[in-house]
């Protein structure tokens, strides 16, 4: 997991001043978003390993189930849709500039225009009209018919082609005299209600610009971060994240948990879906072939470990697989029971782990008591590091006396 901090806090950070203002070739783009998944699984940028998470998982947020990595294709998007934004919205200078070079009625002049800034923002342009609505303010920057300062453009209500739109230069002012709207007799004609609706718009006293508002932002402003989520799309949550993720665990025993419920451990039946066909054997009861499932929940060796904290903390627990273990309890006993056999779950996840690979590439062995121990004082300094505390209710009087905590 300090690798993922190290690709976030150095490699993105980097990345962020060019991305800001010019569009990178995807090919590049996904050369650097390979190094930095190769980083993350292997701590090499050219090593690459067989049983990773995909990169579209770990760059979701941790909410959604993946790493919180950020994408650096999504990465230069959303900073040139940002870029795009000021462009369109913001009243320096440069963006003065820029809208009288590269827009011709609000819209990206169709010729091309040698420049090495308006590649990467033009595309932009249109998904934020889609995305944004203008707010009337003195009408002079409004089309009347193609702009969307209503639900929809007045012309894709009337069915107008944009073609014949063209040569018609009517502006939202157009209709608006001292501060009042008149609304053309032939639009009361057609759609009343149309015109009841422009009438419902109140204008303002003050002679101010018109104003474009991010329909997804509640003050109306895209933000960097907001560009990104844009970009990136919002997935589901998933329900065990806020169990792993938190401040008394460290996130490199979490990191171990999340590769479980993503089954992606490098034990040998992931290994062999990979096309590696090895000869397979557990190497704790050394009777099963080895499967993540099988040495974190099924080996009889292993789950020892499982029933010693079963019976020690009186609690249930369902070892069907990872997220019925962690889910399983439906929230049953106070936040302290919940904390202390959550982390202790982790914990020895992470135990089973380590155990494995130093019994698999080191020939060293350790007794399953021992496992138990390690993981008690995990739990016990994770509880005197950030966990709830507080009076032990009766029935917690167990799990303190268990895991030694006051
Ligand atoms: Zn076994």
């Amino acid at each position: 997991m300090g690798r993922v901090q190290l690709v976030n806090a150095v490699i993105c950070s980097m990345l962020t001043y060019s991305f800001h203002v010019y569009k990178w070739p995807s090919s590049l783009l996904m050369e650097v978003a390979k190094a930095m998944r190769n980083f993350i699984w292997s701590g090499s940028f050219d090593q690459r390993k067989l049983c990773t998470v995909s990169w579209a998982k770990i760059c979701k947020t941790k909410d959604e189930g993946g790493l919180s990595v950020r994408d650096p294709m999504k990465m230069n998007q959303a900073f040139l849709l940002h870029l795009t934004w000021q462009l369109l919205t913001s009243e320096e200078h440069w963006a003065h500039i820029g809208r009288t070079r590269f827009l011709h009625k609000g819209l990206p002049k169709a010729h091309y225009i040698t420049s090495s800034v308006w590649p990467g923002m033009k595309k932009h342009v249109t998904i934020i009209l889609e995305h944004a609505i203008w707010s009337v303010g003195n009408g002079k920057s409004i089309n009347f018919w193609s702009d969307k300062w209503l639900e929809s453009p007045i012309a894709d209500q009337w069915g107008i082609p944009h073609t014949l739109l063209q040569p018609i230069r009517m502006m939202v002012s157009d209709c608006i005299e001292e501060r009042n709207w008149i609304i053309p007799e032939y639009i009361w004609n057609r759609d009343a209600e149309l015109a009841v609706k422009i009438l419902k718009i109140t204008l303002l006293v003050d002679d101010i610009p018109d104003k474009l508002i991010w329909k997804h932002a509640m003050d109306g402003n895209l933000t960097h971060k907001m560009a990104y989520d844009f970009m990136n799309g919002a997935g589901p949550n998933v329900s065990w994240a806020k169990l792993l993720w938190n401040s008394y665990i460290p996130p490199s025993r979490a990191f171990i948990t999340w590769r479980v419920l993503h089954n992606k451990l490098p034990t040998d039946d992931n290994l062999r879906k990979r096309g590696c066909y090895i000869v397979s054997i557990c190497c704790f009861c050394r009777a099963y072939f080895e499967s993540t499932h099988h040495i974190m929940f099924e080996c009889p060796v292993t789950f020892r470990l499982w029933d010693w904290l079963r019976k020690g903390t009186d609690q249930p627990l369902d070892c069907t697989n990872c997220s019925t273990l962690l889910l399983g309890r439906g929230g049953m006993g106070s936040k302290m029971v919940q904390q202390v056999l959550n982390s202790a779950i982790i914990h020895l996840i992470w135990a089973i782990w380590i155990e494995r690979n130093q019994r698999c590439f080191h020939n060293k062995s350790q007794h399953m008591s021992s496992l138990f121990n390690t993981m008690l004082a995990e739990v016990q300094l994770s509880y005197r590091l950030s966990l709830a505390n507080g009076a032990s209710a009766m029935q917690d009087h167990k799990i303190s006396q268990m895991f030694n905590i006051p």
